[in-house]
């Protein structure tokens, strides 16, 4: 088994332009003592939208590390996948997210849920786990409740930890289970019975990314009750650590945070939960990259700054599609999107003080940033010219890269 180690951030290069960017920013980090592992993630359906293929996030992560001598580890992270998407990751990924979302709510045989629940009478009755305050108190018709609605899910994870593990062929990796694209948030207790299961089919899971309480939104902040968030944060490292004791999970298993970049609102939240339990992180982030990508080309200005403007202009215009496949993770108010002829005059600064995240500037607008966020399509069908201009505007582009990922991610979450 490869081992992942306490922290780390999963990033995001549609293009594989910024990856010695954003291996930059962890190199910042080790330069102040915390050791931050990049993880490069890009899952089927962006490599379906850019047209990519996973080789190529692994050729650009080995480019960025042998120019950069990074000498720690890094990882490529074949991003959601399952069972009939798998295998064209199966050479250049070491880091495999098994998205099992889609079975959440699909009941398990009925003979598999009752043998689960005879087999689990630890999760009967009250359950106490230190750093929680109040006990769980769980009956049977509870847990079956739980098991009715996860058991399947956790199967299925099983079966595709089982399948990647037959044909790595003895070629380590690093396993984490993902349930956050779906409607409903996994309570502690329900993660606590789903860990449960995650042993029973012995998978060796490192990180699991569950869903949280509030909206993950794509490229901007937390919405949601930010206390509540907090409490149940803490409430789920509580039942991981327990759980890791309990049932002999890997003693590294921690959290992943997945639409995790921009957040925030929680980043402080999280950080104090972290110290408090003296727990690792998963961050995962992926299209604020390619944002900054387009600020870097607006900053520029010229024919960056052009193409930047056609970008948003085509964004614009084939809004309904480029949303459809995201509608989960997105929240836009078409009627605060500027329209293309406004955003073809502005300056250099107009455009990058709409886009960038900074939510002290007056110009910034957050629809306009996640209309773009999910536009990544459109600079891809450009091709070429689109590659062509990040190499022209490389300087402008890199810089912003490296200080979006290690100022407004990395420093509050693992340097505070
Ligand atoms: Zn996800």
């Amino acid at each position: 088994m490869l081992t992942l180690e306490k922290f780390s951030v999963g990033v995001g290069d549609r293009f594989a332009h910024q990856a010695k960017a954003q291996l930059q920013a962890c190199m910042m980090a080790a330069a102040r003592g915390v050791t931050v592992i990049p993880v490069w993630n890009k899952s089927h359906r962006e490599h379906g939208i850019v047209g990519s293929e996973p080789a190529s996030v692994r050729a650009a992560a080995d480019r960025a590390v042998r120019q950069s001598g990074w000498t720690q580890p890094y990882h490529v992270d074949a991003d959601h996948i399952n069972l009939a998407t798998v295998e064209r990751f199966i050479d250049s990924s070491d880091f495999y997210t098994l998205d099992v979302a889609a079975a959440i709510g699909q009941p398990a045989e009925l003979d598999c849920r009752d043998a689960f629940i005879e087999r689990h009478p630890e999760l009967r009755g009250t359950v106490s786990i230190p750093g929680i305050g109040q006990p769980f108190t769980l009956d049977r018709d509870a847990i079956a409740q739980i098991v009715r609605k996860y058991l399947a899910a956790v199967q299925q994870a099983g079966a595709i930890y089982r399948h990647v593990d037959q044909r790595r062929g003895g070629r380590g990796f690093i396993t984490e289970v993902s349930m956050d694209e779906t409607d409903a948030p996994q309570s502690p207790p329900e993660l606590l019975v789903i860990l449960a299961a995650i042993s029973d089919q012995k998978i060796p899971i490192q990180t699991i990314a569950p869903k949280f309480t509030g909206r993950f939104n794509k490229g901007v902040d937390y919405v949601g009750d930010v206390v509540q968030f907090e409490k149940e944060f803490c409430a789920d490292l509580a039942v991981i650590a327990f759980a890791i004791r309990q049932y002999g999970l890997p003693a590294n298993l921690k959290l992943s945070v997945h639409s995790g970049s921009d957040k925030f609102s929680i980043y402080a939240p999280i950080r104090r939960a972290l110290q408090k339990f003296d727990a690792g992180l998963h961050l995962k982030t992926a299209g604020t990259t390619w944002l900054e990508e387009l600020i870097g080309l607006a900053e520029a200005g010229g024919p960056g700054l052009d193409l930047a403007k056609q970008v948003y202009a085509k964004a614009f215009e084939n809004r309904d599609a480029l949303c459809k496949p995201y509608a989960t993770v997105i929240d836009i108010d078409y009627a605060k999107l500027p329209g293309p002829a406004v955003v073809n005059a502005w300056s250099s600064e107009q455009y990058t003080s709409a886009l960038r995240h900074d939510r002290k500037n007056s110009g910034f607008n957050r629809d306009l940033r996640q209309l773009l966020h999910v536009g990544f399509k459109v600079a891809a069908q450009m091709g070429g010219k689109y590659l062509t201009m990040l190499d022209t505007c490389e300087a402008s582009i890199s810089r912003n890269v490296t200080e979006n990922l290690f100022e407004r991610h990395i420093k509050p979450l693992f340097l505070a």
